[in-house]
């Protein structure tokens, strides 16, 4: 199976990422505090510039309507005057800020005018190494389409009634090279018509596969950029609002031989199967209905080639970073190492085909932008982070597994900053810079190997551990799966804060129950996983 590909290369990410790094040490954050946080002073001295942009962080983040143009407009003002300030720090983010309110004022207007000026502005930013350049960058890929409109985007979602329409949910896209699966997920039956067009040189247009839904609206998707697949056969993905009444979603073909679209339910959603010219034979019959039952005999041999072929697998901390540290002294960094490397030996054992990488395999330490880099460098095709949680409420317990996304309750912003060594303001100012970042990571494909992973081992352990709570799947953003090009986790294995669970984590029974259960989530991926790829 291919992997997508996405704008950033290791090297750059690594630098990018420090700089994020360095910019929430500015913000003020304390890497050696863990467990036993000190209560944070109550007063913060904060610049005129800082205050400025606290100040309209929380504006923009209320409810707005076009008569609040002017007050944006005022902001314009107040951010303009530090761009030339004699702080490098304060003159880019200003811009970055003017740039931010006038997307913001296009959206209240629909002014173009706006839009423009902020997609210059974001273009200049973007050549900076920081993490306002780094947003920026995202944000001149995002806004290129809308700066120069395609066929596809007619409608403002605003005039488009919501009731009784079905929504988009989603777009799942897995390959190899002779063939490419698209699955576009509904919450509902939907009516849809597909055709294929040629190519249209004169308008530099490619051959695609349209696919008009009726009745229907992205409502539910958060950002309509198109989805770069860059396979052998599919370009990319677009997705627009053609008409109030349609959404057409249209697939732009580098090369294909023939294509076939069906509806499937349970869930409700089109797949679209795209083979390519060097394809040799068609699709198994089953291959339509990828229901998630999967036998023992989709169970792959040895011979046969798996859509996952590398995995990392990153023991959060190490030497002088010890992680928590939990009741009797136990440290985090001994846990996470044991149960990678014992989940590693698990991995090859059952499938001696798939390459094992450890970011780490003795006591040593990596810094968090370090982790992903080895596994992009690596192109691998999953990530998986292990940790053991933490709490200052000592009867916390449970486990939870978490994948890249915006910190949705407090508690996840809790355990962010301690990942992170981060504070909780700093986790909300990364939410916003890296607001972009965050939406293009594998989003689907990290949602689900979370849910796997968290299910399975949840069941695993309760063999044993009647009590043990499931805490569930969450999200947030995390450094160490900031960039990460593949599906990646951070599993919490127990709380290490908990006395009954941190003498579970130091038992060697435990934790190879917890590597035997994260395996196990594992192995329902790459199965699902191979049986949509047809990989055969
Ligand atoms: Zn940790």
């Amino acid at each position: 199976m291919q992997k997508r590909k996405y704008g950033m290369n290791s090297s750059k990410l690594k630098i990018s990422v420090f700089f994020i790094i360095a910019f929430m040490l500015f913000v003020g954050a304390n890497p050696h505090k863990k467990v036993k946080k000190p209560k944070r002073a109550k007063k913060v001295v904060l610049t005129p510039f800082q205050k400025l942009k606290k100040e309209y962080l929380v504006y923009k983040n209320s409810s707005h309507t076009n008569k609040d143009v002017e007050v944006f407009k005022g902001y314009i003002l107040k951010f303009e005057k530090f761009n030339n300030s004699n702080k490098e720090e304060e003159a880019l983010q200003s811009k970055y800020y003017v740039a931010d309110i006038n997307e913001k004022l296009f959206e209240l207007t629909q002014d173009k005018s706006y839009l423009n000026k902020a997609f210059e502005i974001y273009l200049r930013l973007s050549k900076y190494l920081d993490s306002y350049g780094l947003a920026s960058q995202k944000k001149v890929e995002l806004l290129k389409n809308k700066v120069n409109p395609q066929e596809e985007q007619l409608v403002s979602q605003n005039d488009i009634p919501k009731a009784n329409k079905i929504s988009l949910l989603g777009i799942n896209h897995s390959a190899n090279t002779s063939f490419s699966q698209v699955v576009i997920e509904l919450d509902g039956e939907g009516v849809f018509e597909d055709r294929y067009l040629k190519a249209e040189a004169e308008n530099s247009k490619p051959e695609r596969i349209v696919i008009d839904l009726k009745n229907a609206t992205y409502s539910n998707v958060k950002q309509l950029e198109p989805l770069i697949i860059q396979d052998d056969i599919i370009d990319r993905v677009r997705v627009g609002q053609f008409s109030p009444e349609i959404l057409r979603i249209v697939l732009d073909l580098k090369q294909f031989s023939r294509y076939e679209a069906v509806f499937a339910k349970e869930p409700y959603r089109i797949i679209v199967n795209i083979y390519g010219k060097n394809a040799v034979s068609p699709a198994p019959k089953g291959a339509l209905k990828t229901d998630g039952e999967l036998t023992k005999k989709d169970v792959v041999s040895n011979n046969v080639k798996l859509p996952v072929k590398l995995i990392v697998i990153d023991m959060g901390h190490g030497a002088h970073d010890p992680g928590a540290i939990g009741y009797k002294g136990l440290k985090e960094k001994d846990v996470t190492l044991d149960i990678g490397l014992k989940l590693g030996e698990i991995i090859k054992k059952n499938f001696p085909q798939i390459e094992v990488v450890h970011t780490r395999k003795d006591d040593t330490f990596l810094k968090l932008e370090e982790r992903a880099a080895v596994a992009n460098s690596k192109k691998a095709d999953l990530f998986i982070s292990i940790h053991a949680n933490a709490s200052k409420n000592k009867d916390a317990h449970g486990i939870e597994t978490y994948f890249l996304n915006f910190a949705k309750e407090e508690r996840a912003k809790e355990v962010v900053a301690r990942e992170n060594a981060s504070s909780i303001e700093g986790v909300d100012e990364v939410q916003e810079i890296l607001k972009d970042l965050i939406v293009s990571s594998k989003y689907n494909e990290s949602s689900m190997l979370a849910a796997m992973i968290q299910k399975n081992l949840v069941n695993r352990i309760r063999l044993e551990y009647k009590d043990v709570a499931d805490l569930g799947v969450k999200q947030g953003p995390f450094y160490v799966l900031l960039g990460a090009a593949m599906p990646s986790v951070l599993v919490e294995t127990a709380f290490i804060s908990n006395p009954n669970e941190a003498m579970r984590l130091a038992d060697d029974n435990y934790r190879y129950k917890v590597a035997e259960g994260i395996f196990e989530g594992v192995k329902e991926y790459i199965l699902k996983a191979n049986y949509a790829s047809l990989s055969k």
